[in-house]
């Protein structure tokens, strides 16, 4: 079994926080181990739940829109948080927390050159204090990786006069590869 197997394994067992007791579906990270860039959203939401994998909503074809628009196919893609909280509120630090061992062993069996952080939830995660409004295509280093702060995808999804600035931020992890 190869490392993120059992590390998938491990998420749909996991109960490491309430967010694990409420009933709700786990969302593993899933895409190419060998990825041309790594994407990490906030946390499953409602559709995601229901099949049981990341970004396979509206948000999620936007995404993926995006990206095919610039010749990016292959992805690695997963969230900060792998249960929905209720009411797609925000996860809690304490929700973060007890998740975030997950994602660090999805980055370190990854590796990736590249990760495109997604909404501010997955942009805070990896340090960026500044305002999406203000960080977004910018590009922060972390423990050697490039990391590139975006708007999520359900943002623009609320506000169309997002989409260049996402755009933009994509094309800059493009830029990269
Ligand atoms: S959100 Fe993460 S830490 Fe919490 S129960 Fe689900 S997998 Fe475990």
């Amino acid at each position: 079994m190869s490392a993120l197997e059992d590390l998938r394994r491990k998420i749909v067992l996991c109960k490491k926080c309430d967010l694990g007791s409420i009933g709700s579906r786990v969302v593993p990270g899933e895409g190419s181990v060998y990825p041309q860039i790594m994407i990490v959203g906030e946390a499953p939401g409602v559709n995601e739940e229901k099949v049981g994998r990341p970004f396979v909503g509206r948000g999620g074809k936007l995404l993926r829109n995006s990206l095919e628009k610039f010749g990016i196919r292959n992805v690695y893609i997963t969230n900060v948080v792998k249960h929905r909280p209720p009411k797609n509120r925000k996860p809690k630090k304490e929700e973060i927390s007890a998740c975030s061992a997950f994602l660090e062993f999805e980055i370190n069996a990854i590796k990736p050159r590249v990760i495109l952080a997604l909404g501010r939830t997955a942009s805070e995660y990896f340090g960026v204090k500044s305002r999406l409004s203000e960080a977004n295509g910018k590009v922060f280093i972390v423990n050697g990786i490039k990391v590139i702060a975006c708007y999520h995808p359900a943002a623009v999804l609320r506000n169309v006069n997002l989409r260049d600035e996402f755009n933009r931020a994509i094309k800059q992890a493009k830029s990269f590869i």
